[in-house]
């Protein structure tokens, strides 16, 4: 049988159908109503003023990909400028192979790239020498949680090097879904309560973050890619396995596969969540160390640096950052790792 007619130009044929509207269009209509589905959350949300410069954190994979794609298509409509932030993270066999995809497309879109290496911010520390360290606390399945707090850090510093006012990252709609239900999951009334929206402020002194591709299905960023031939990096990280989303995400392809609306409805619930007062977090404070917000004496990234430096990871994060709050700074000043048997940022 023939395809379809597009619904939207009736004159070529159609090459989708839209996952959540099962609308039949052709590429170039679906890419056009992509993009246009993005632009009204930037504008609808007033996420990014005219003349804002933007750090776009790019990994290399579909997601940041497909952002950047997007909102250089967008820029002139916007009147907001672009640059590119990728974060190397020190994970051999992976970071490498992502961070040249992200080279190509920085060159193929003419815009500028900034990399920031874990290794230079925090002391010698890389990913893979965290993940050495965690496994011999036995905190080996939390590198995903211990890398999502440096890489935000990173991408923070990233960001204010370039001189950004915006920051922005890739996540969709499946991501965020996937999130909302790891701190369900893991009763993080905390997180719950910061997790919706379609971005933060910059509160605290931090710059204003948000995430334009929220709204969109993973599904659809993926046919994205695809229609506008989009160079990326796909492979897993070495890590990702061992991490806990993945088992959040296997739950929500069968909710999503009993209730196609089920991510867009998690999102949504995100959103509109109201916490009791008991249950809801006090206010941030400043941390001790670096002032950026912090529900503790020190902030997650520098509790999990003091955790790693005394050689006591498993204090970094959960419950067990009670403890180290309460002992105070490290004894003396610990010397950083040499980086001689991590990758070498190459920039
Ligand atoms: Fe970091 Fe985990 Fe992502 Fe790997 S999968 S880059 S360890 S957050």
């Amino acid at each position: 049988m023939p395809a379809p007619q597009c619904a939207s130009c009736h004159t070529a044929r159609a090459a989708l159908r839209r996952p959540r509207s099962g609308q039949a269009l052709c590429g170039t209509c679906f890419c056009a109503a992509f993009e246009a589905e993005v632009l009204h959350t930037v504008v609808a949300g007033r996420l990014l003023p005219p003349g804002a410069v933007v750090a776009v954190g790019a990994s290399g994979g579909k997601d940041s990909t497909v952002l950047a794609h997007v909102l250089r298509e967008l820029a002139p409509r916007l009147g907001i400028s672009l640059h590119l932030v990728a974060v190397d993270e020190g994970i051999g066999g992976y970071r490498d192979a992502a961070l040249a995809a992200v080279r190509r497309q920085a060159v193929r879109w003419d815009l500028p790239l900034t990399v920031v290496a874990y290794a230079d911010l925090f002391g010698g520390w890389t990913m893979d020498a965290v993940a050495r360290s965690t496994a011999g606390s036995g905190r080996s399945r939390a590198c995903c949680t211990f890398c999502g707090v440096l890489r935000r850090r990173a991408l923070e510093e990233g960001a204010r090097l370039v001189g950004a006012t915006h920051v922005v990252t890739g996540h969709n709609a499946d991501d965020m879904a996937e999130t909302v239900l790891m701190n369900f999951l893991r009763g993080d009334a905390g997180r719950l309560a910061r997790g919706g929206g379609l971005g933060s402020p910059g509160e605290g002194g931090a710059l204003p973050r948000c995430r334009p591709l929220q709204l969109a299905s993973q599904k659809e960023v993926v046919l994205y890619a695809h229609f506008r031939r989009l160079d990326y990096f796909s492979e897993e990280c070495v890590y990702a396995p061992e991490a806990f989303r993945g088992h959040a995400r296997d739950l929500l392809k069968m909710l999503e596969a009993a209730r196609p609306s089920a991510v867009l409805d998690l999102v949504h619930s995100a959103e509109r969540l109201a916490l009791a007062p008991a249950a809801r977090p006090p206010p941030p404070g400043a941390c001790s160390r670096c002032g950026a917000l912090a529900s503790r004496a020190l902030c997650q990234a520098c509790a999990l640096l003091d955790g790693l430096n005394r050689g006591r990871p498993r204090l970094a994060i959960g419950k067990g950052r009670r403890g180290l709050d309460e002992e105070g700074p490290p004894r003396e000043p610990q010397p950083s790792r040499p980086p001689t048997s991590e990758p070498v940022p190459d920039f």
